[in-house]
């Protein structure tokens, strides 16, 4: 497959709009979000609200018209792609502030990936009208369960008096979850399983919408960075969900067909994680910006295309800093393009992720470094920075894990055999 490095003109103008709301929106309120954990950003929130439900509101409206699970196009899409920039640019600006953005965000790659297209249409609908704000975030991780999804413990019991789904369990660490929850009339898709004996095959999801009875938010989070953006734990105690709440095939299949169960938490990231790594990525480009500003202000440029024996050492770290940064930028931008293309990129999605990750937090301490105590100050954001990048390397699988992922896939290794 041939793919373009070519940004089209219509997103790049598009990242060129993005790109004054994130210095005249975004960054004059970061460290202020940073400094008073748990308010919200609301001049970007009220700025994007309506942006982000008239962009969901084509899309579905686009899956309304043509019928069928997925939307037929001729050639490859761009929407990924667009995204990916739409991503990179906002987290340039905060990605603190940005993971505060009103949208279906995880909770609507899962329906993506796991929903029919009814299911697609009644549950993204919330997010493409009204004049209030809503949020969609995505539950799997567990107090035991992160880095392995497959041995999470909430449970999902049909009650068949009542044809609901009996949800009960404990999740932790939920992006926006109580935004979702609590602040908006948002949902939060939950994985669950129906049978603990059934393994990965027992997994399922399902729609948790705001004002469920059994559904609490138990907490909070205080973090290290991304300060501004919610992070919840949520109490899943007899909380009952209509039948039609579990996204895709209701069934135990051991060997599933198509992209439920397990296979739909894996399609989720495969189209999440190059969103991750654009958000690390957008930071990283941040703080190598930044650096090369106030290197300029002593007089120091970069010598580009120099042999490496004849730059200082602060130049040749510079350099290296945005080798880091164009390489993982390359590994996004392919793995971006397979999904725009509909193919598989499950590998490409976790390379770009685990190099992404890595390059933030790499680019981010150098910048710390380069610029002495001042780096280190509150002064400048990009001590701020260190500490937001730092995220991607953790939530959607951390560093170790796609890795581990990426070595199963090119030695053709099962999870068992590769632990
Ligand atoms: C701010 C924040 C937001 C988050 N948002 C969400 C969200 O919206 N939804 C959600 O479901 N989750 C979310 N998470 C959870 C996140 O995805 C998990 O924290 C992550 O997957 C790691 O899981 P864990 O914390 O249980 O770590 P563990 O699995 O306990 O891992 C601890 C350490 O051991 C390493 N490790 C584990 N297993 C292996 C192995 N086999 N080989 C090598 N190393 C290994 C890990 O890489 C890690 O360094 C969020 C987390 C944070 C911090």
């Amino acid at each position: 497959m041939a793919i373009s490095f070519e940004i089209p003109e219509r997103i790049t103008q598009e990242t060129a709009m993005l790109k004054a709301v994130a210095e005249n929106v975004m960054r004059p309120i970061s460290r202020e979000m940073d400094e008073h954990e748990h308010e919200r950003p609301w001049p970007f929130i009220n700025m994007m609200w309506p942006i982000m439900r008239d962009m969901q509101a084509k899309q579905l409206e686009k899956l309304s018209a043509e019928g069928g699970d997925k939307p037929k196009r001729e050639g490859p899409g761009i929407g990924n792609l667009r995204m990916i920039c739409t991503v990179e640019q906002l987290s340039w600006g905060d990605v603190g502030i940005w993971l505060c953005m009103p949208a279906a965000a995880l909770g609507g790659y899962a329906i993506e990936a796991t929903g029919t297209r009814e299911q697609k249409l009644k549950f993204l609908k919330r997010f493409a009208e009204g004049d209030t704000p809503v949020w969609g975030a995505m539950a799997m991780t567990e107090p035991g369960a992160g880095s392995d999804p497959a041995s999470i413990q909430t449970t999902a019991r049909l009650d068949p008096e009542t044809n609901e789904w009996v949800l009960n369990g404990e999740k932790i660490f939920c992006t926006s979850g109580k935004l979702a929850l609590e602040d908006s009339n948002g949902l939060v898709v939950v994985w669950a399983t129906l049978d603990r004996d059934a393994g990965r095959a027992g997994m399922k999801s399902f729609v948790v919408e705001a004002g469920t009875p059994g559904v609490k938010i138990a907490k909070v989070e205080k973090k290290h960075g991304i300060k501004v953006s919610d992070t919840a734990a949520i109490v899943l105690d007899n909380a009952r969900v209509p039948y039609d709440h579990i996204l895709g095939d209701p069934e135990i299949r051991q060997k599933s067909e198509g992209k439920v169960g397990f296979k739909g938490a894996m399609a989720t990231f495969d189209a999440s994680r190059p969103m991750v790594a654009a958000s690390a990525l957008g930071v990283g480009r941040a703080a190598v910006e930044f650096v090369k500003e106030q290197l300029a202000k002593e007089g120091i440029e970069i010598p580009y295309g120099k042999p490496k024996g004849q730059l200082t050492a602060i130049q040749s770290d510079v350099i290296e800093m945005e080798a880091q940064w164009k390489a993982a930028w390359l590994l996004t931008l392919r793995a971006t393009s397979m999904l725009d293309h509909g193919l598989q990129n499950s590998l490409e999605a976790s390379m770009a992720k685990a190099k992404a990750g890595k390059a933030v937090t790499q680019i981010t301490q150098k910048a710390v470094e380069l610029l002495g105590p001042q780096g280190y100050s509150r002064d400048w954001l990009v001590e701020k920075w260190m500490r937001d990048g730092k995220i991607n390397d953790i939530y959607e699988g951390t560093g170790q894990i796609n890795l581990l992922i990426i070595a199963r896939r090119i030695l053709s290794y099962s999870s068992k055999e590769l632990a």
